[in-house]
């Protein structure tokens, strides 16, 4: 579903991503933990192309993302692909980004309404599922300033949802709540995982990563140090790096 082969990327002179190999199969979940500043976000922000690659290629569910081949050589699609392909691609954020002058139901119908053009009284009918879903049926008509930040992210959870995306990309999605939310969150993107939802998670929640991800990553420098199951790379990890970046986290 997702594969992602020999990734650079640089900012200036700072190599961020030093040739980052992941592949993601079908209704799998992947974890990705790291140190701050390793790239896990600029690694996320590449897969939708909201980062451009300095060298190296991503495809998602077979189609090369923001490039075209054509006579061996790479061509830059123009905006209109590209963000036809960002809409095949949910991104939740750390800090929930909604619209703030929007309802939560107007949240959740704005992308479906404007950039698919669903006719609204559909579009309404799915988001008030989709809210249903993440337990906010009775949010609707709320406005996100009056949501808690767990609600808020499930919100926004249920708007990605509307896209009816083949891959959802999560960056901290719950490293702004407060403790006492976070398993709120964790409980939609578990039952989406239940459902068969191919997921990159960045999260430091390593309950989670053991119980849900089907792989779990370790990046550090711009590299993937470690990648497997579970309970090879969080109980038995091989390098020392990831060892001692576990010891601080767990
Ligand atoms: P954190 O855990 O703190 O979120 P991260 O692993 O997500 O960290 P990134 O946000 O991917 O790390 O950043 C990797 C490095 O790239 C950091 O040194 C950061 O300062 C730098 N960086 C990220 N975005 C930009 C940018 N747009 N311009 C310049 N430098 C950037
Ligand atoms: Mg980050």
């Amino acid at each position: 579903m997702v594969d992602i082969r020999s990734v650079h990327k640089s900012y200036g002179t700072l190599d961020v991503l030093k040739g980052v190999d992941l592949q993601v199969r079908a209704g799998e979940v992947t974890v990705v933990l790291g140190p701050s500043g390793s790239g896990k976000s600029t690694l996320l922000r590449t897969v939708n192309h909201l980062e451009k690659v300095d060298r190296g290629t991503i495809s998602v569910d077979g189609e090369l993302i923001g490039y075209r081949r054509s006579g061996g050589k790479l061509h830059e699609l123009p905006e209109r692909d590209v963000l036809r392909q960002r809409t095949r691609i949910g991104f939740v954020f750390q800090n929930f980004h909604l619209f703030p002058h929007l309802t939560v139901l107007e949240n959740v119908v704005e992308a479906p309404v404007n950039a698919r053009r669903r006719p609204r009284g559909e579009a309404e009918a799915h988001a008030r599922r989709l809210l249903d879903r993440v337990g906010l049926a009775d949010k609707a008509d709320a406005y996100p300033r009056r949501l808690s930040g767990g609600q808020q992210q499930r919100v926004a959870i249920a708007r990605a949802l509307a896209l009816e995306p083949k891959l959802l990309l999560f960056d901290e999605p719950t490293s702004a709540l407060d403790p006492e939310l976070v398993g709120e969150v964790l409980d939609v993107l578990r039952d989406l995982a239940r459902t068969g939802t191919t997921m990159i998670v960045v999260t430091h929640e390593i309950g989670f990563a053991r119980e849900v991800a089907d792989t779990v990553v370790f990046l550090a420098d711009g590299r993937i140090v470690e990648q497997g199951p579970p309970a090879a790379v969080l109980d038995a990890p091989e390098h020392e790096r990831t060892r001692a970046f576990l010891s601080k986290v767990l």
